[in-house]
Order: structure tokens, then sequence, then C-alpha cells
């Protein structure tokens, strides 16, 4: 049907995600040494201001992650929604950061092939072994678990059967709670997207939502973006959330979240240290300034609090 094909469009921007950071990262903008048991080849070259865009958008995430595991002293658990081929639980392992448990959720297609590439590369499956107690780790087709990493296969759009999934794996409502979407609301409806970010802070009383998307698409460039997705079968059917940073910011606001802040990418690019920074840009000639420019406008970091058990989690922010 046209909504399997949807759904599948969806799914293949998971490989395109892993693809652009593989390729960065074989070119030295950031290390992650986990990454080449998911996507095998550095693939077709990338263009030096894509390059740049995912080097802010990993690293303006993973500032925010690991201030909140952080600022909870690792006391907390993280939901990585939508995080297909994601190398973070094992990059937090080797920082010496991870949560008590780190849980992911994405299509069963996607997490049947994680749980694939996890089962049968020693290095992924090293790091689970090490951190889980009994010599059993639960693994099937569509899920994993073990003390300190789950995945499990759910739709974001049916939030009930989601937490349903969640629950069974010891998600614990009590605990502080940080919540990751990387380029994953953005292919649902604003409906949709919202009731996922209500459903977030109904039931979680001291927790952050960081969300990475486009923005700004009103725009010339962002229609453009948004064609170009057309051509290639994919709809942002949550583009109209993505007009602005303050519309960004209400989706939480109007959802339940105590408060909530915005940044587009140009500002964080500006906020990262300068001196790595440097280090990158050297890495690649960049010949069009204004291209970057233009590409980092149209990307943002929004995120969200509530912190019932003030923690100071607020000060997690950038
Ligand atoms: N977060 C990862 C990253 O940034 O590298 C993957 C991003 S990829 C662009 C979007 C991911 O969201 C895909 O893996 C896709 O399968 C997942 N996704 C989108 N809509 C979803 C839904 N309704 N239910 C579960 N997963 C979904």
């Amino acid at each position: 049907t046209d909504s399997d094909a949807a759904d599948e469009a969806v799914r293949a921007t998971c490989d395109d995600a892993s693809s652009c950071k593989r390729f960065a990262t074989s070119k030295g903008y950031w290390s992650d040494p986990y990454i080449q048991y998911f996507v095998r080849q550095a693939g077709e070259r990338k263009a030096p201001e894509i390059n740049r865009g995912y080097y802010a958008r990993v690293q303006g995430m993973s500032h925010l992650l690991e201030a909140f595991i952080r600022r909870t002293e690792g006391n907390c658990q993280v939901v990585n929604l939508g995080a297909g081929l994601d190398t973070n639980f094992w990059r937090l392992k080797d920082g010496n950061l991870l949560p008590k448990k780190y849980f992911e959720v994405d299509f069963p297609m996607i997490v049947a092939r994680k749980i694939h590439n996890i089962k049968t590369k020693p290095p992924l499956s090293k790091s689970l072994i090490e951190t889980h107690s009994t010599d059993s780790l639960m693994m099937d087709g569509h899920s994993l678990d073990s003390d300190r990493f789950c995945i499990v296969a759910a739709d974001l759009r049916d939030v009930l059967d989601m937490e349903d999934k969640l629950k069974k794996f010891q998600l614990d409502p009590g605990l502080p709670t940080l919540f990751l979407s990387e380029c994953v609301m953005v292919y649902m409806t604003p409906e949709q997207s919202s009731r996922l970010v209500r459903w977030a802070s109904d039931t979680f009383h001291t927790a952050m939502f960081i969300n990475y998307e486009q923005v700004n698409m009103a725009d010339r460039f962002g229609q453009v973006m948004i064609e170009n997705l057309q051509r290639r079968q994919c709809t942002l059917a949550g583009a109209d959330t993505c007009q602005s940073l303050d519309s960004q910011k209400e989706r939480f606001l109007n959802a339940g979240w105590e408060s909530a802040d915005a940044l587009d990418m140009m500002t964080v690019y500006g906020l990262l240290p300068q001196e790595d920074v440097a280090r990158i840009e050297r890495l690649e000639f960049l010949d069009e300034k204004e291209l970057l420019q233009q590409l980092l406008q149209h990307y943002c970091i929004s995120w969200a609090f509530k912190d019932k058990l003030r923690l100071g989690t607020s000060t997690a922010g950038f």
C-alpha cells in the first residue's frame, strides 16, 4: 500500500544518516570506532558542507546527552526514539558514561538488522556482555534485552504499544529520563509527534527531551529540501512543526513540558568547542561558506525539561 511505501522510504533514511556519518568519520570529523560494523563501506564522497553539518549534529547532540548523564551522575535512563543504527551506547560505555539503562526504539525491520549486526560482530557484542551480569542475554529477531542496553521494535505513532514493550523491559517512570529523537519526528504528523511528546511528559516527572530536525522550512531553501525528499518518495509529514524555532518550542510547551528551548545549527556550530571546529575546518576545503550557513540555518536542536526531583537538569542545556 501507499503507507507501506511511505514507511519504507522513512526507514531508508536510516541508511542515509548512517552512511553520511560513516563517511564523515572516515575523513576524521569525529571518532566512531563502531559505525563501521553497521555500515561496511565509507561509500560515495559527500560534500564538505554535508560533513560539517553532520559534525555539528553529532557533536551538538552528544554535548546535551553527556551533560544530562553527568548532571544525574548516571542515575538515569536514556530512550532513543527512532535510533536507527546509532552507536551512542558503545561510545558512552567507552567514555564511562553509561546511564543505568539505554533503550532504543525503531521499526521492526531496522531493529532486526541492528540485532543481527550486534550478534555477528564481536566488537559490538563484547560491550553488551561486559555490562551484563548473567551469561544469558535476551535476544530474538525483534528485541534485545540486557542489564544496560535494550532494543525494542515498535511504531512511535502507537504510543501505548510502545510503552507496553518498554515497560516489559523495565523502563522506570521514577528514574530521571532523557529522550532523544534525531531526524525522526519530522516524518510524523504534528498530531503524532505531539502525542509522543505528551506521553513522555505525562509519564516521567523528571525528564529532558532532545530533538534534532529541520527548521525554517517555509523559505525557498526549505522548499527545495522538501522537494528533494519528495523526489525520493519521502514526505516531511511534520513540516508544519518545522516552521520556526518557536513552533519547535511550542510543541513541547503545549504538551506539558515546563520549559523549552531551540537553537538553529548555525548557532550551535558557534557554541561548539572552537578549537575542534578549527581542526575540522582544516580537513576539507570549503568553497561555498554561504551554502554551509544556509544548510545549518535549516536544522535545529530543541529541548525541553521537567524537573520534579530538582536535580538541576535544566542546566544541562547549551
Ligand atoms: N536517529 C538515527 C540517526 O540520527 O542516525 C536515525 C535517523 S533516520 C533519519 C530516522 C529513523 O527513525 C529511522 O531509523 C526510522 O526507521 C525511524 N522511524 C521513523 N518513524 C518511525 C516510527 N513511526 N516508528 C519507529 N521508528 C521510526
